[in-house]
């Protein structure tokens, strides 16, 4: 493995946005589509639909997402 720190490998592996970031997208709309065409359609799963803002997460499926809306992590968003 490239990485030595096993601290610093796990903490970048899953990051996303600052929640910071996520207020100005909750917040305006034009940040969000901003923010979204910096990233590629087709590297994200299910070509950048289902996209859940409030945790700045992309599913695959429509129902992926409407189950991911119903589950813990994101209520407590
Ligand atoms: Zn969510």
């Amino acid at each position: 493995m490239g990485v030595g720190n096993k601290r610093t490998l796990t903490k970048t592996r899953r990051k996303t946005r600052d929640v910071d970031q996520i207020i100005s997208d909750l917040r305006s709309a034009k940040h969000l589509t901003q923010y979204k065409s910096t990233k590629l359609s087709q590297d994200l799963p299910g070509l950048g639909k289902n996209y859940c803002v409030a945790c700045s997460r992309w599913f695959d499926a429509p129902s992926t997402l409407t189950a991911h809306e119903r589950g813990k992590p994101h209520k407590r968003r």
